[in-house]
Parts: structure tokens; sequence; C-alpha cells
């Protein structure tokens, strides 16, 4: 099997955006014709289906969960970075591009890691445009934070709740479309199968997971958004049903499965208690860049952390990097 990366040509900066204009267009009398099936309705399936029923669409949308808005997005803390430069820190598309890139250890495709920092500013005036109440600075604007290791302030933030509250907006642009006759929903559908044709996915074998019946679904296209494969380790931030069954399912029909080396694995996390543990729990991802981290400067010093005196605390990271501090 041939490796494509189907990275648009072009100088860097205009690969994605010439190749938007490049692709073939749907007239809008036309996309009536089409059925796309969306399997997930987290950030990215909720989002996905409410975006292709407003163009025009027939979208059928499918989910384990009792609700959309119970997809594991609702775990996310911290926030969503993008480029406004709110705080005229000396943020710009290009900074994000590289923070993004170097954070990824130089492993990430520079051209797509190009194309989420073209779009971030977008996509904040998309959820904000959904009702997703971002935490406001007193004076009315969008408030911003640093975070992840980056030196500017660019996280947008809903104070400890991010994932939740864009996730009820997400939802709530799909309801309005279900509303509207554009999106049928399939709650409690566990995807099993991807049926393909001439090497084309169109359509999906699922389990009624209140009936226990196998269903078939027919389309033109198949969209997964079906999450993480977090649970390929032993514990992880994610629920057990998140399970990767979807993509593992069209892996075996053909599809690549690429870079599994970008799994995050969340510093601060309640530390394990016991064997009854399915998965880990976060903290709170507020915390992160505040407070210090030092090790005794005596390696052998036994006594408590809270004994230990300032002046015999290496603050290691301070030391090593000094223009990022203790980020
Ligand atoms: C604790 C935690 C904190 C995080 N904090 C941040 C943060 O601060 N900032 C950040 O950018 N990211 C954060 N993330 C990561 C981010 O939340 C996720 O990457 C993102 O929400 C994933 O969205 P998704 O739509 O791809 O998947 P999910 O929200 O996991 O949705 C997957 C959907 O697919 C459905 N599904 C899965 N398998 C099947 C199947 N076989 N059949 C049918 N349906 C199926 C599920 O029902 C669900 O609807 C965090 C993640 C966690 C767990």
């Amino acid at each position: 099997m041939a490796f494509e990366t189907k990275v648009p040509s072009g100088p860097l900066t205009d690969k994605w955006g010439k190749h938007k204009f490049d692709m073939k267009l749907v007239s809008p009398g036309n996309k009536r014709n089409f059925t796309i099936l969306v399997v997930g309705t987290g950030l990215a399936g909720a989002s996905a289906a409410a975006s292709l029923s407003e163009l025009g669409y027939h979208v059928k949308s499918f989910c384990i969960q009792d609700s959309p808005r119970r997809a594991h997005s609702i775990a996310a803390q911290g926030g969503i970075n993008a480029a406004k430069n709110y705080h005229n820190d000396g943020d710009s598309v290009w900074r994000l591009f590289y923070d993004t890139l170097k954070g990824g250890d130089y492993r990430s495709r520079e051209a797509n890691v190009y194309r989420l920092a073209q779009v971030s500013a977008n996509i904040i005036d998309q959820c904000a445009a959904q009702g997703v109440p971002f935490s406001r600075e007193y004076g009315g604007h969008l408030a911003n934070r640093s975070f992840g290791g980056a030196q500017v302030s660019r996280t947008f933030y809903c104070r400890g709740q991010t994932g939740q509250q864009l996730l009820l907006g997400a939802y709530g642009s799909l309801m309005r479309q279900v509303n509207a006759g554009g999106i049928s929903i399939f709650p409690r559908r566990e995807m099993l199968d991807l049926v393909t044709v001439d090497d084309k996915a169109r359509g999906i074998v699922v389990r009624n997971l209140i009936t226990g019946q196998i269903e078939s679904y027919a389309g033109d296209a198949v969209l997964l958004a079906t999450g993480g494969y977090g649970n390929a380790y032993y514990l992880s931030t994610n629920a057990m049903n998140s399970n990767a069954t979807a993509i593992w399912r069209c892996y075996k029909r053909g599809a690549l499965f690429a870079n599994p080396c970008f799994a995050q694995i969340h510093p601060t996390c309640i530390p394990i208690s016991g064997n009854h543990q399915s998965k880990l729990t976060l903290m709170s991802e507020g915390l992160r860049n505040d407070g210090r981290i030092w090790v005794p400067e005596n390696k052998d010093d036994k006594r408590l952390p809270n004994d230990i005196p300032e002046e015999e605390r290496d603050y290691y990271l301070e030391k090593k990097y000094p223009s990022f501090g203790n980020l």
C-alpha cells in the first residue's frame, strides 16, 4: 500500500487555502441529493453534522450514549488555543504554528499544523456564535490564559469546564438542525462495521444497544468522529466506552492508522488508588502554569517537602529554561 499524505502542493502558508479553491464545489441544489453518515457526537461529530446539515446535506448522526451531549468531549477542562493576539503579547498564526510543531517534538505534519493555526481564530468565533459562554474579562472581552507551555496568553476557556460548554454549544447547533429536519439522530448505537463499495465508505453496521438488534445504514459518505484511542493504554482519562471499536473496524477494512505516537498523558491526575479503578480522573487543568516545580537539592534528602527550606530547593526547570520559567 502506498503511503500518501495527501498534503496539498504549494507554499506552506497557501497549501490548504489553494486546495479548498481547487476542490470541486457541490451546488446548493445538489447537496440535498447526498446523505452523510456521521459517527460520533463529540465536538468533532456534533459540529460536523450541524455544519453539513446547514450546508444542505442530509445527515444521519450516531452515538453510543443516550444523548449526543454525553460524548467524552464533556471531560475537557483547560481550554482551546487560538492566535487572536488579544493580549498583544506577540502572538500570531506563525507563532501558534511554531509552538504546536515544537510541542509535538517536530513530528507533526507542518502543512496541517499551519492550517490548524490559521483556522484557530474562526473556531473561537464559531463557538461564541453557538452561544458558548467563554470566560470574560471584566470589560467584557473574551479572557485568555497562558497554557500548555506557551509564552503568550492565547487559551480561551470556560472556567474549568471548557469541553462541557463547547459540547453544549455544538449540541445546540446539532439539535437546531434536527428540529429543522436536516439531521436524524440515532443514539445508543455502537458502530460494529464499515460497508465499502469500490473501496469507498458507503455505509455502517451498528448494534442497537436498547434492543440488541443489528441495523445497517447506507449513505454517500461516512465521517468518523469517534474520538481517541487512549484506552489502548492501561488507564486513561477516557471513559471505558471510548473504546476505539469504530476506528479499529475501519482499519480492518483497509483504512490507515497514522501517528500512534500522538497520545497525551495528563500529568495532573488523582493518583491511582487501587485496581478497582477503570479510568484516571483529572484534578484540574486550571492549575497548570501555577505553582513551581522543584526537587530537594540534596538527592538523599528524606524530609517531607514542607520541612525542606526554600534555600534547599532546586527549581531545576526555571534554571534550565529561564525564558520559560515554570511553564
Ligand atoms: C479529561 C480530559 C481533559 C481534556 N482537556 C482538554 C483541553 O483542555 N483542551 C483540549 O484542546 N483538549 C482537551 N482534551 C482532549 C479533547 O477533549 C478531545 O480530544 C476531544 O474532545 C475529542 O473530541 P471528539 O469529538 O473527537 O471525540 P469524543 O468527544 O470522545 O466523541 C466520540 C463520539 O463518538 C462516539 N463513538 C465512539 N465509538 C463509537 C462507535 N463504535 N459507534 C458509535 N459511536 C461511537 C461516542 O459515542 C461519542 O459521541 C481533554 C480530554 C480529556 C479526556
